[in-house]
């Protein structure tokens, strides 16, 4: 399997080109040359494995440098770390599913792909013999920063480097990120807000200079945000393991259509279960859910993207979000594939600020996916409402989509079971979930998790009360002008 890029569908990458640089050369993202199937038997086939089978069968589709049974053993040991089954399913009446995809270490979806890719980037590295150091920098709002150095903490060959602003990001997500054990990590907060941190590791992946210093020291930088084909893959496995899930359960025969609700931000979970739909998983219709900040909800009602609007601060804050890079890649196939046309619209986003697929587009597009939103309100009435009637606690991510969900089935009629992707636990956002369920909300975080305990018996973890109780080990603050310099001085502690 080769891989492609949405703004030049003529270049040609090999699987571990496309996750050991992350963006292509032209600045399009890697996209496979064609969609793998994965057949009805071997759907049925994987009601036998267990979840990093499963994975790791997907896996395969896409990556054919490795063999499968050396993406058993990167599923197997990724998915170790998870407590229990990886990607459960919970059934919550005949029709309405939930997808949980937050047992992993940090508590929340990223750690599905996060916790896989180091170990595909270093397993693929071995493969094409590259020497250097794989060199990660990471600007985060908070979830992907921890993810990523849980993920990649002690994996021989690389090192990670998380650029958070100072004073952006939560409390309970500062001590997250500032506590991360092992030799190859570094936490350093950087003054501004979250785009001037992104910005500055923009520039440093930009910067030959930088590559250069860094080549001499025999380190060599990559991504490890969304856009990387190794995040994508993983993702596309969940899907596959929901649909046999219900399939063993009895719920759904073969060929019955399921649709999914995905609270959405950068479009890379939802594209997965797009892809999914390709690789022929009998997929229905994609519910694409946003909080208030509804770029993608306008797009599929209008099929103008743009970015005309305020950024809002919401309660799902992992899904505040402007520009969803992801949804290039769906863009490049619904402009079959024509990479002129994506390079255009994306050329009108940055000049314009908008671009507009036009009717044809979006009547095909429409037919594929359902966009809708929820507000703060609606969102905390609903994760109280679903609490109320299931006794089902979720986090405020989670409740935007069973929002959307709501109006979706009230909206289109339609027969087909639908399954909500679950994507944080409700432990990260212990206030929230206890404002919307009608309780008092303590202003300290370990009395707010407790009182979340008491109220709704939903267990929280020992390691997140240890959080509390760890040392911090980072401390550093630096203007963004310094990024490069932090990079190089880093790099420098991993050879
Ligand atoms: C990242 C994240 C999302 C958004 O996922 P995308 O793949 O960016 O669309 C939703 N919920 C939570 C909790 C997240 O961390």
């Amino acid at each position: 399997m080769k891989f492609t890029s949405t703004r030049n569908n003529t270049l040609k990458v090999s699987g571990s080109t496309a996750v050991l640089t992350g963006l292509a050369p032209d600045g399009g993202l890697f996209v496979p040359e064609f969609f793998p199937t994965v057949t009805e038997e071997e759907i049925n086939g994987m009601t036998d494995m267990d979840y990093p089978e499963r994975s790791a069968l997907i896996m395969s589709k896409f990556f054919d440098e490795l063999s499968l049974d050396e993406l058993t053993e990167i599923a197997r040991r990724a998915y170790s770390t998870f407590d229990g089954d990886p990607a459960p399913v919970v059934k919550l009446d005949s029709g309405l599913f939930v997808l949980e995809l937050w047992h992993g270490k940090t508590h929340a979806f990223k750690d599905m792909a996060l916790s896989v890719l180091p170990l595909l980037m270093t397993a693929l590295k071995e493969k094409v013999g590259q020497k250097e150091v794989c060199l990660i920098p990471v600007a985060t709002s908070g979830d992907t920063g921890k993810a990523a150095l849980e993920g990649f903490s002690d994996v021989n060959g690389t090192g990670v480097i998380v650029f958070y602003p100072d004073g952006g990001v939560s409390h309970t997500q500062r001590k997250q990120m500032v506590t991360t054990l092992g030799g190859n990590v570094k936490v350093v907060a950087v003054k501004g807000n979250f785009d001037d941190a992104q910005t500055a590791v923009k520039n440093a992946f930009g910067s030959a200079e930088l590559r250069e210093r860094l080549a001499k020291i025999g380190c060599k930088m990559t991504g490890a945000n969304s856009i990387n084909l190794g995040r994508l893959a993983p993702q596309v496995a969940y899907y596959f393991s929901a649909y046999v899930d219900l399939l063993s359960f009895g719920q759904i025969k073969y060929g019955d259509a399921m649709d999914f609700c995905v609270p959405t931000g950068n479009f890379g979970n939802i594209l997965a279960a797009y892809y999914a739909k390709r690789m022929g998983l009998p997929v229905g219709k994609l519910v694409c859910a946003s909080n208030e900040n509804k770029v993608l909800t306008d797009f599929f009602e209008t099929g103008v993207y743009s970015l005309d609007r305020e950024f809002i601060k919401t309660t799902s804050p992992s899904m505040d979000i402007l520009i969803s890079s992801n949804l290039e890649r769906l863009l490049f196939e619904f402009a079959g594939r024509d990479s002129e046309v994506v390079k255009q619209w994306m050329a009108e986003l940055k000049t314009k600020g908008c671009y507009d697929v036009g009717g044809e587009t979006l009547f095909t597009l429409r037919e594929n996916f359902y966009g809708g939103y929820a507000d703060c309100e609606k969102c905390a009435e609903t994760l109280g409402e679903i609490y109320d009637e299931y006794g089902y606690l979720c986090d405020p991510h989670t409740a935007v989509a069973f929002d959307v969900c709501a109006e979706y089935e009230s909206d289109v009629d339609t027969a087909a079971p639908i399954v909500v992707v679950s994507t944080a636990s409700p432990v990260k956002f212990a206030s929230t979930v206890l404002e919307s369920i009608g309780e008092k909300v303590p202003t300290d975080d370990v009395k707010a998790l407790k009182a979340m305990e008491n109220a709704t018996a939903f267990p929280v973890p020992d390691g997140v009360y240890g959080l509390f109780e760890m040392e911090e080990r980072f401390n550093e603050v630096i203007d963004p002008s310094e990024l490069p310099e932090a990079v190089e001085k880093f790099a420098k502690t991993l050879v």
